[in-house]
């Protein structure tokens, strides 16, 4: 079974190239920002709780993430692996993801890194927020979700890094051209 983690910061792609590598590999695509919205329209308790930070462009709490991640899993124990994207963000996440994964004698296979200037990602923030109008893409947000990703999340580098796992990706150029570096680096896995 494979498992990947597509990692990046805000706007760097993850979602868009997401859905395409769980059509291509026959993957569960989990999404935590998409979950977590949807748990806000509905108004659960978890969502109640996430909004406030997700409206502040701040991290919601570990515990929240990981009670997700484990219903998840829980939900989806015969799939052909997963794509995670937008998880793990912290130290804590990735650490409990690897526990959950190992009880089910599972593992990451591959996090695929993708970079993207920070000029280029503030633009297609701005842009994201015209055409989506998704409530955490205001300018002042924008900014708090980036300087989030480079202190909180940035440093799992490091992590994935001396895991031997991590592949890293230009996040440029056009869409199929970052589809093909993605997919050449993830077709190993299945040589
Ligand atoms: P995203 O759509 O991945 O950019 O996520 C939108 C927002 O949801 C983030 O700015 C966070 O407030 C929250 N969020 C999503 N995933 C996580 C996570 N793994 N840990 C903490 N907060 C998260």
């Amino acid at each position: 079974m494979v498992n990947l983690i597509i990692f990046g910061p805000p706007g760097a792609g993850k979602g868009t190239q997401s859905v395409r590598i769980a059509q291509k590999y026959q993957l569960k695509h989990i999404s935590t920002g998409e979950i977590l919205r949807e748990e806000v329209r509905i108004e659960s308790k978890c969502g109640r709780v996430a909004k406030v930070y997700m409206d502040e462009g701040k991290l919601v709490p570990d515990e929240v993430l990981i009670n997700i991640l484990r219903r998840v899993i829980d939900e989806n124990r015969y799939v052909n692996g997963f794509i995670f994207d937008g998880f793990p963000r912290t130290l804590v996440q990735a650490e409990e993801l690897d526990k959950m994964l190992h009880h089910e004698d599972l593992s990451i296979s591959l996090v695929l890194s993708l970079i993207v200037d920070h000029e280029e990602l503030i633009e297609r923030l701005y842009k994201r927020a015209l055409q989506e109008g998704r409530a955490d893409d205001k300018a002042r947000v924008i900014h708090q979700r980036l300087e989030t990703y480079n202190k909180m999340t940035a440093p799992l580098l490091d992590y994935f890094e001396a895991q031997g796992k991590l592949a890293t990706v230009p996040g440029i150029g056009t869409i199929d051209d970052i589809f093909q570096s993605l997919y050449s680096n993830i077709d190993k896995l299945y040589h």
